[in-house]
């Protein structure tokens, strides 16, 4: 029998709950100004334009609750964690006053490009902060350039820093997380990703990615030094069938086995049916459902603690409809 004490006890506790509720934003949404100024140059896939594309998508009223933020500079430390100082000296002396600089096959600088690249490490560590604090549930950061490919000591595959590997760094500096899982469903492998956490008992990353296709890596034998790393290839022409097998069998049993304390996507779209760079099949529904997945996870193991990060999508319309479904989904915890 429920006493008027305990009821009242209950009454309290929900009403404290749903204030705490009213006050939580849900999810944090972070773009950068310097996303539209970093340009490489007529003719390559990663243009400003991208980031037009989502800012529109979100302008409709279903996202008028997205708690929205610019992204400030990343902390030099927060980036030397990560790289070396020589790839940031590198940097500044191949960034040109006017016009493009090539800096490898694949990296293109013009004045705007570095500050841009350390809005988006910025944009990934404030994300981080407000997740951690309880500010956020979760957070999407839509800048660019992205990060997945970055190595220490090198910029490679349109990729300055490695955003996701800076945040989780800091994850662990900061607020002393241990188990931290990377989830990376680009089209891409994220090879940086997988160089900087091979040897790390404590961090998880897990990848779907089409093989053979840039950057080579990405093997199912590629697992890391303590089995930390679980690689799911997909093959040219594969679709929404074949990724959710691949969630199903592989990537999801080993986030939920590996428990983490909190979660960080590398939010690629460039798996889109329409994308220019990749040959998957994969549709908006196949990203609500990644992410659907993802925080129950999420919900069940590390109280919905999610830090998404934009990395590739460069048929701009698909990429900003597969950006609004993702988002929709973060928004509806
Ligand atoms: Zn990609």
């Amino acid at each position: 029998m429920i006493t008027r004490r305990a009821a009242l006890t209950g009454l309290i506790a929900t009403i404290a709950a749903q204030d705490l509720k009213a006050q939580t934003k849900n999810t944090l949404f972070l773009s950068a100004k310097t996303s539209f100024l970093h340009d490489p140059g007529p003719g390559w896939p990663d243009r400003p334009n991208r980031i037009t594309s989502i800012l529109d998508a979100l302008k409709t009223p279903e996202f008028a609750g997205l708690v929205r933020q610019e992204a400030p500079s990343a902390d030099t430390q927060c980036i030397l964690r990560v790289h070396t100082q020589q790839l940031i000296r590198l940097l500044e002396k191949a960034t040109p006053k006017t016009g493009f600089s090539a800096l490898d096959h694949d990296v293109t600088l013009n004045s705007h490009s570095l500050t841009a690249a350390i809005e988006s490490a910025g944009g990934a560590i404030t994300a981080t902060d407000a997740v951690m604090r309880g500010v956020a549930h979760n957070s999407f950061v839509a800048t660019r350039p992205p990060g997945h490919h970055a190595l220490a000591n090198q910029a490679m595959g349109f990729c300055l820093f490695n955003n996701v590997a800076i945040a989780a760094v800091h994850a662990r500096e900061r607020y002393n997380v241990e188990r931290i899982a990377i989830v990376d469903f680009d089209v891409h492998h994220g090879n940086g990703v997988q160089d900087f956490f091979w040897n790390d008992k404590n961090t998880f990353y897990a990848s779907t990615h089409q093989m053979p296709l840039y950057p080579g890596t990405g093997a199912l034998n590629e697992t890391g030094a303590f089995n930390n790393i679980v690689n799911a290839p997909l093959r040219r022409g594969d679709c929404g069938d074949q990724f959710q097998e691949a969630l199903k069998t592989r990537i999801l049993p080993g986030l939920d086995n590996f428990a983490p304390d909190l979660i960080f996507l590398c939010a690629g779209f460039d798996a889109h049916i329409h994308d220019p760079l990749g040959g998957l099949r994969l549709l908006e529904e196949d990203f609500r459902q990644v992410t659907l997945r993802i925080m129950e996870i999420a919900q069940r193991r590390c109280h919905n603690r999610i830090v998404s990060l934009l990395e590739g999508g460069y048929a701009p319309q698909d990429l900003a409809s597969s950006v609004a479904a993702h988002i929709k989904a973060l928004m509806d915890v």
